[in-house]
């Protein structure tokens, strides 16, 4: 795949879950939640997750947020529903890894990632890696059983 076709995948996906965000509603009796902040785009999302037997039974977000911060948003709740507590945990670190590590471990890590691969492009910008990585930090703190998380 080219360059400018990974990029014009990225745009599409993107730009698709940020304009109809998937599970984006409150959830009235979540086991778990958090509210997370990036300061430096002004993006607020809450996380709701329900986890029963260790297994991620529904996950949900709101807030409001740029383009790039409500398509990862969606698009994490997407990947961790039906996951256990554990392997959401390691997924998180994987999409970590993706947005800040050197370009050679994102590739290491990216065919793991499935979908979430598409977030790689935010690398380049480091303003954008906050925006990306928010509902990601927010999940991590709601099911470590922490109020919130600021990617500060
Ligand atoms: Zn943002």
């Amino acid at each position: 795949m080219s360059g400018d076709e990974l990029r014009e995948l990225y745009q599409e996906v993107i730009l698709d879950h940020s304009k109809r965000p998937r599970n984006f509603r409150e959830m009235e009796h979540p086991t778990h939640r958090a509210v997370g902040h990036n300061p430096l785009c002004g993006d607020r999302a809450t996380i709701y997750v329900e986890v029963e037997d260790g297994v991620v039974r529904d996950v949900s977000f709101h807030g409001a947020g740029c383009s790039i911060s409500t398509a990862s948003a969606s698009m994490m709740t997407d990947a961790v529903r039906g996951k256990t507590v554990e392997q959401a945990l390691l997924l998180f670190q994987r999409f970590h890894q993706l947005v800040t590590a050197d370009p050679g471990r994102a590739a290491e890590v990216a065919p793991e990632l499935g979908k979430l691969a598409v977030f790689a492009g935010v690398h380049e910008f480091p303003v954008r890696v906050k925006c990306a990585s928010l509902a990601w930090h927010t999940l991590k703190a709601a099911l470590e059983g922490g109020a919130g998380a600021t990617t500060e």
